[in-house]
């Protein structure tokens, strides 16, 4: 048993936790024992701290010991995409320009997840500034798919889902700009959860596109999934964009929020690009909510097609922006080849960012560039209400929507070197984010060379309860999620 206690879920460990059958700092050996084992081959993580993890681990064991009272995730070994900053802890974004960067204080996440007694264990790779779908633009090295290491894991948050996926953490955050959760949590047979935008507070999470940015979980189960979002969701003083609602009980709500539901099927998301394989895993999961009595009917989004060009001028338009304070004077990469302050700028940028990142930098300075503003930007916010709208719509007729979570499962490392290629990948995931939905990605099978397969369901804002509780109805009818990558 011992040996598998990396696959086990938080709320299994949390119960051996409570009675003492476990400690803390076993669960912990257990996690960095099999680390070390698989990640010379995953290669998930941009950096961990063995000797650090072990201690917040002891402290864990202390306090219960001592008879406090203890929450779900107190002792649980929590990887962090590297893009989320903890107190003392390197912060990077896979890329050159932060490669010596410790972050000075924690993130809003971070702190609630120590609050909760988390473990926080490792920094995981991800494509430069959360740019990507594959990890293959991160500036350290390349993540494999733990189901066949010659895959990419997905992206931008592939060490997370990797990581998860291979043991090396019991679950783990990611950020989600426009698939970068659910579509690596698909393409590594993981739960990745979407938040709706203003859930999670954004403080201490390096900004991509700030109107799109999403911090959520990746775990194996949804109940998981629930645990992690109760742990870090709420509003923030630190962040103004962070939604001041009422917190429901994600746990409980699971088996409160019964079915049958209304579910809707855009029809959009079933055309050309998607893979035969994938289409009919995703079939046969809404013939399984059919069997449960579900109300299964077809729905348009019509806005749909317009996606990717919104997304592709919005979110570049705030990554040129955001990324404006990386100029080799405050903090970050500085050239040394500098003549004078303007080449300063010059050589930093153009040294410690890559390719992926200074294109996106470079489309989004010219759609916000005067002359030029009104035909991209302005055009681009106005299809983005469109596009909510076609959501909104929807929901008058249905709880939920059904789709595949990307066209395809994971491709070879190195097979998509058009960037358009890529983008493609994120076709049925951004529309959630411009429209600022919660949306989750549920293992459904596998392809016939052995490849997982993900199913999307996308919520109405802040429904997240409602999501989970549907998402949940099709993984306890299926085992997906107790199948595991053989190395
Ligand atoms: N793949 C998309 C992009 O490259 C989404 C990335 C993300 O969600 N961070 O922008």
């Amino acid at each position: 048993m011992a040996d598998e206690l990396h696959y086990q879920t938080i709320a299994n460990l949390s119960v051996r936790l409570a009675k003492r059958e476990l400690s803390a700092v076993e669960l912990m050996q257990a996690v960095i024992d099999r680390t070390n084992q698989v990640e010379p081959k995953v290669r998930a993580f941009n950096s961990r701290n063995e000797v650090d993890a072990l201690s917040q681990a002891t402290a864990a064991d202390a306090r219960r010991s001592a008879g406090e009272s203890l929450g779900p995730l107190d002792g649980i070994p929590i990887g962090l995409k590297d893009v989320i900053a903890v107190e003392n802890q390197p912060l990077t974004a896979s890329s050159k320009m932060l490669a010596n960067f410790v972050s000075p204080y924690d993130g809003t996440v971070a702190q609630k997840l120590k609050r909760a007694g988390a473990v926080l264990w490792g920094r995981l790779n991800m494509d430069e500034f959360a740019m990507g779908s594959s990890t293959e633009n991160s500036a350290t090295h390349q993540t494999a798919n733990p189901w066949d290491t010659s895959c990419v894991p997905g992206g931008s948050s592939g060490g997370s889902a990797a990581a998860v996926a291979a043991g090396q953490a019991i679950a783990t955050l990611g950020s989600d700009t426009g698939g970068s959760i659910r579509q690596p949590a698909a393409l590594c047979g993981v739960v990745g959860l979407k938040p709706t935008y203003g859930l999670i507070s954004r403080y201490g999470l390096i900004a991509f596109a700030s109107s799109l940015d999403q911090i959520g979980p990746f775990t194996h189960t949804v109940e998981d999934a629930a645990i992690m979002l109760q742990s870090i969701a709420g509003h923030d003083e630190c962040d103004s964009t962070s939604y001041r609602t009422a917190l429901p009980d994600y746990r409980d709500e699971l088996k409160q929020r019964q079915g049958p539901w209304k579910l809707g099927i855009p029809k959009e998301y079933f055309g050309e690009g998607l893979d035969p394989e994938v289409g009919a895993a995703v079939e046969r999961a809404i013939a399984h909510y059919r069997a449960q009595g579900c109300e299964i009917k077809e729905v348009s989004l019509p806005h749909t097609r317009y996606c990717l060009d919104a997304y592709y001028v919005i979110a570049t338009a705030e990554a040129s922006s955001n990324l404006a304070r990386y100029d080799g004077v405050r903090y970050g990469h500085r050239s040394k080849a500098a003549k004078d302050i303007t080449d300063l700028y010059f050589q930093s940028r153009a040294e410690g960012f890559g390719e992926e990142v200074k294109r996106r930098i470079i489309l989004g300075t010219y759609v916000l560039s005067s002359g030029y503003y009104d035909a991209y930007y302005l055009r681009a916010q106005k299809v983005r209400t469109l596009i909510r709208q076609d959501f909104l719509n929807a929901y008058q007729e249905v709880d939920a929507l059904i789709t595949p979570t990307t066209p395809t499962p994971a491709f070879k490392l190195g097979a998509k070197a058009d960037p358009l290629a890529l983008y493609l990948c994120d076709i049925y995931t951004i529309g959630v984010n411009l429209a600022g939905l919660p949306a989750v990605s549920v293992p459904c099978g596998f392809s016939s060379s052995g490849l997982p397969l993900g199913l999307q369901l996308i919520g109405r804002p802040f429904e997240e309860a409602s999501l989970l509780a549907i998402a949940r109805d099709y993984e306890q009818a299926h085992d997906w999620h107790q199948r595991h990558p053989q190395f």
